[in-house]
């Protein structure tokens, strides 16, 4: 698809052409990845960060939110408690925390893989190549990282490096993923004030130049105690060019991006579930998506985790999310996947390459 294309799409409006957009996405989802729902249990384990990034409520500078870190103990309780409820995966996501030693995550992964059957999924921002050696080598299995927008002014507005460092490349730092061997995921906000929809198209033929083996989008949601919350941005909008954080965008970016990326897994994200608790999460994965990530921090620092205000099951256990998900594939007639579910994208590629880094 080229950018004349998928400009096309997302600014459609006619909702019998989006219904034949719907259709197809959900065609190529079920021939490329199947029926299968994955759910990855999502452990927000500290909320701690260094970055001061503008729309995102865990920057360093927001003294509003209270700061935690979970101990080993609680996140093996939590990972333990993924696998009993059937997921293959744990994702272990924090601010770009560097309060904790890196030795101290390898062991928590390392824990991780010996006494579950869980693939892990790391997702702590920037690294250096040798945390993410040592964390590959400790048994962590996937890398998840944003790349936020392909638009480089844009990106670093919102993005500014760390005091003293050189500029933010994710891009580069995706590369470095991949040469190390991980299963690589990145995605985009949608709707950040000031992307256009020339920038959205060119995010979605970037995850597909990238060969990505897992694509999550959701829409930019405003925190009021960060500069983009309270409208620092607001100049850059252009009237007619700018792309709305709406849940029709970011059901257009899921449908787009399965057609584009057809191996990867995709997920159907807490965002959109933020913008539609009823049925946002269902109309993702009717349009594309094949994953879920259900949350099991312990409920006392969920509303702590606060990348933006309003997010959905912040009130919830883990056991609530996991009988809701569960009932909600169901009604839709797709099946929740068993074991670890590895994107056909990652395992396609090292079929070709020889193996090297078939996941343990
Ligand atoms: N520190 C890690 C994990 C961040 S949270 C990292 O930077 O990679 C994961 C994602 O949440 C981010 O990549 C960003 O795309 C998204 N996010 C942050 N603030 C948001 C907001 N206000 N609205 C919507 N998504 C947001």
């Amino acid at each position: 698809m080229d950018l004349s294309t998928l400009v096309m799409w997302l600014r459609e409006t006619d909702t019998t052409r989006l219904a034949e957009l719907w259709r197809e996405a959900d065609r190529v989802r079920g021939q490329y990845v199947g029926d299968a729902v994955h759910l990855r249990g999502l452990i927000e384990f500290s909320n701690y960060c260094v970055r001061q990034c503008a729309y995102c409520g865990l920057r360093a500078s927001n003294r509003a939110i209270h700061r935690y870190r979970m101990s080993t103990q609680e996140i093996l309780l939590s990972a333990h408690q993924a696998a009993s409820f059937g997921y293959g995966t744990v994702v272990l996501q924090s601010g770009e925390d560097l309060g904790f030693e890196p030795s101290w995550l390898a062991e928590v992964i390392q824990t991780i893989k010996r006494e579950t059957a869980l693939a892990v999924t790391l997702s702590v921002g920037e690294r250096s190549r040798a945390e993410l050696e040592a964390w590959r080598e400790a048994g962590a299995d996937r890398y998840l990282l944003r790349f936020e927008t392909s638009n480089r002014r844009l990106y670093e507005q919102i993005h500014p490096p760390r005091s003293g460092q050189h500029r933010s490349d994710r891009l580069a730092m995706l590369e470095v993923l991949r040469d190390v061997g991980y299963e690589v995921g990145s995605g985009v906000m949608i709707g950040i004030p000031g992307q256009t929809y020339d920038d959205l198209a060119r995010d979605v033929m970037l995850f597909k130049q990238l060969d990505l083996d897992m694509v999550g989008s959701g829409p930019y949601v405003p925190h009021p105690n960060t500069p983009a919350g309270r409208g620092s941005l607001d100049e850059f909008i252009s009237e007619g060019e700018h792309v709305p954080a709406s849940e029709l965008m970011a059901y257009k970016v899921i449908a787009l991006t399965r057609l584009v990326c057809p191996h990867a897994n995709i997920p159907s994200t807490t965002a959109l579930a933020t913008l539609n608790s009823e049925s946002g999460r269902e109309l993702g994965l009717a349009r594309g998506a094949n994953v879920v990530m259900p949350n099991v921090s312990p409920p006392r620092y969920r509303t702590w985790y606060e990348i933006y205000p309003g997010k959905a099951c912040i009130q919830e256990t883990a056991e609530h999310c996991n009988a809701c998900i569960h009932r909600r594939i169901n009604k839709m007639g797709r099946v929740v996947g068993t074991g670890r579910g590895d994107s056909p994208n990652y395992t396609r590629r090292h079929r070709r390459s020889g193996a090297r880094f078939l996941p343990t």
